[in-house]
């Protein structure tokens, strides 16, 4: 069966622009799958997604959907392909219809017992009944983002396209909508490519993540393998704090490290500051910090201070020092330590 997505590198430079903003991207999706693109603000995510709903044309690469390739947007009446929805930040509603009326909208073509039927189930689907019959500026952004799904899923489309579609909500309602997305697309079947600056949504919701750099896919891969094997520290980095050790500083200060790293032939090691504790116990790597700075966090507490040597060190805790300035042993499983090639 061909996959639902197939995309081989393709490549995007806007005119006058003497950097890409897409390189040679490549990837594939398999119906009903989840993908989400992170990356930093200018990486390439909306340009990758824009060529995916087939509104932007590639300058080079193909992009097939089920098989076909996409029309060329510019060739088309409507640009699109009718199986590929678009849910957009700013939700475009029709500002005087009702939510049953926005529902129904996509739906114009089919007869009026299908439409009626359509809808319900969407409402349905969406948790939205209640509001069926309210018009977009009577709901709340949350409200409203679900009226926005609802409608991207009227048509039965096979694959849904977001661009940081959260941006305007709060984190618990945030939290809330992306379960609820979860639900519904599992149910409906539908494929996802979610585009976020937020790890935490990313990692929560897909079955594979991408991350983004400069317009290039640097890994793609399972939200553990991102989390727990990030190919390079740009992408350990943009997933939470972490200490690097380059491999003079290993040679140097941290001998005992010095076997793994060549063993590895890695060029650097790794430390996230979640995987630091304060108790010494044997066979873990163990360090002598001296404190500076203590964060509150809500759930944790974050430390920053200084190794002997002079190398800035963050950890995070549930039970801080009482006091800053103050040298205290901390220690890292071996196996928590990530490499870098
Ligand atoms: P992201 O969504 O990850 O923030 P974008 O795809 O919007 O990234 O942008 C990628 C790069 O392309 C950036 O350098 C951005 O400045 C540039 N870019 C985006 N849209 C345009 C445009 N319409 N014209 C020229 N350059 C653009
Ligand atoms: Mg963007």
């Amino acid at each position: 069966m061909a996959p639902l997505l197939f995309v081989h590198k393709v490549s995007k430079a806007y005119p006058g622009e003497s950097l890409g903003a897409v390189n040679e991207v490549s990837f594939t999706m398999k119906p009903g799958e989840i993908l989400s693109f992170v990356g930093e603000s200018g990486s390439g995510k909306s340009t990758l997604l824009r060529m995916l709903a087939g509104l932007l044309r590639p300058d080079k690469g193909e992009i097939s959907f089920q098989g076909t390739p996409l029309e060329d947007p510019e060739e088309q009446l409507i640009a699109g392909n009718p199986a590929i929805k678009m849910v957009f930040q700013d939700f475009d509603l029709m500002p005087n219809m009702t939510v049953s009326e926005n529902l129904r909208y996509p739906l114009l073509t089919y007869n009026k017992e299908y439409a009626n039927d359509r809808v319900s189930e969407l409402l349905n689907l969406c948790g939205i009944q209640d509001l069926a019959k309210k018009l977009p500026r009577e709901l709340s952004g949350g409200q409203q983002q679900r009226v926005a799904l609802a409608r991207a899923l009227a048509d039965e489309p096979e694959l849904l396209l977001m661009d940081e579609p959260f941006s305007q909500l709060d984190p618990v309602n945030t939290a809330q909508l992306l379960r609820e997305v979860l639900r519904i697309l599992k149910v409906a079947q539908v494929g996802l490519v979610f585009v976020t600056h937020d790890t935490r949504d990313a990692l929560m919701i897909s079955d594979r993540v991408g991350f983004l750099k400069e317009g290039n896919l640097m890994q793609v891969g399972s939200p553990a393998e991102l989390y727990r094997k990030p190919k390079s520290e740009d992408i350990a980095r943009f997933f939470g704090p972490i200490n690097i050790f380059s491999s003079e500083t290993v040679q140097v200060h941290l001998p005992e490290l010095s076997d793994r790293l060549t063993g590895k032939n890695a060029v650097s090691i790794g430390i996230r500051a979640e995987d630091v504790e304060l108790s010494p116990s044997e066979g873990r790597l163990r360090l002598k910090v001296n404190t500076h700075e203590i964060f509150f966090h809500g759930d944790h507490f974050s430390v920053e201070g200084k190794l002997s040597w002079g190398m800035p060190f963050v950890f995070q805790t549930n039970s801080p020092p009482e006091k800053t300035g103050e040298d205290i042993l901390v220690s890292i499983s071996l196996d928590r330590l990530l490499y870098f090639y």
